[in-house]
């Protein structure tokens, strides 16, 4: 599933590259955080590790690497395609799942903080949950098989 969803030539530039690791503010900020051990693990195919891993959840999907990158390629696409397959495997830290689930369920990822209250600020805006909602059920009817298609 890796081969279909990352370029492997660019990723071979990227693990013997590492100049992001100077913006990346999870590669500077948390400890183990090292997207190029992960990279060097898909190209070894030895990556399946890192699918119970929590690093693979602390890249911020900020873009800084893809922005100075000379390739645009690199940490984050890594990172989000083995996110991605965790997922597709059932690997889902609790929190990431409640986020989701919240969010199919009410078209928002939390409740506004009691702290707005307390600071007199005003209300925010609505969160247009029923067009949400509306518009994931015809998401998730068009994948419904139809009827005489196989
Ligand atoms: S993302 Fe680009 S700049 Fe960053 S380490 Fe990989 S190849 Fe180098
Ligand atoms: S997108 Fe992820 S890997 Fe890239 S700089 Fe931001 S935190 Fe680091």
């Amino acid at each position: 599933m890796l081969e279909t969803r990352l370029n492997f030539k660019l990723l071979e530039m990227c693990a013997d590259c590492g100049a992001c690791y100077n913006v990346c503010p999870s590669c500077l900020h948390i400890e183990g955080y090292d997207p190029r051990a992960v990279i060097r693990d898909i190209l070894a195919g030895t990556h399946e590790r890192w699918l119970t891993s929590k690093h693979i959840w602390q890249c911020l999907e900020c873009h800084h690497c893809l922005e100075i990158c000379f390739q645009h390629y690199g940490f984050e696409n890594a990172m989000t395609a083995l996110r991605t397959l965790a997922i597709k495997k059932g690997i889902t830290p609790t929190q990431v799942k409640k986020g989701w689930d919240m969010f199919a369920k009410s078209g928002r990822l939390g409740e506004p903080s009691p702290m707005r209250k307390r600071l007199g600020l005003p209300e925010p805006p609505g969160s247009a949950k029923e067009e949400f909602l509306k518009l994931h059920s015809l998401y998730r009817e068009s994948r419904l098989p139809r009827k005489g298609k196989v």
